[in-house]
């Protein structure tokens, strides 16, 4: 069964009861503008299924982690970066910055982008 939260904000788009410009949508994800986009391109793939964020997802969720992958290379076409580039973020929590917990995918391209995010922060290893 596919599960949405009501007071959820990306639940209310999949639903049809905020507007969005979708891209691409199927039985598991949809995609869409981004409503602030950070880069010429930009959109966001989520799956129909709410999850919160990606410490949320579980080994059931295989095949919708599948899917949002799958999803990203198909909207990079339809989009039209294919060739050129992108990127996929998720983020994750505070330090991350997440602001909505249905997790998403960031599709970001459009432009040159640059890396490492933070040049000259020192590393961290374990
Ligand atoms: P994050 O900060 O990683 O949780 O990303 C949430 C993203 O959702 C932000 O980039 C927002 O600009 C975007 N966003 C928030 N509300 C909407 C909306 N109604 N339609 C499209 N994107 C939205």
């Amino acid at each position: 069964m596919i599960y949405q939260k009501p007071d959820c904000l990306f639940c209310r788009i999949i639903l049809g009861e905020i507007p969005a410009k979708i891209v691409y949508r199927n039985d598991h994800v949809v995609a869409f503008r981004d409503i602030t986009p950070v880069a010429p391109q930009h959109i966001l793939i989520i799956p129909v299924k709410h999850i919160s964020s990606l410490n949320d997802l579980g080994p059931a969720d295989e095949m919708i982690a599948g899917h949002m992958l799958l999803a990203a290379r198909i909207v990079a076409e339809i989009i039209g970066i294919r060739e050129s580039g992108y990127r996929l973020v998720f983020n994750t929590g505070a330090d991350a910055m997440q602001s909505v917990f249905h997790i998403h995918g960031h599709l970001i391209g459009g432009t040159q982008m640059g890396w490492p995010p933070f040049p000259g922060l020192p590393t961290v290893h374990a």
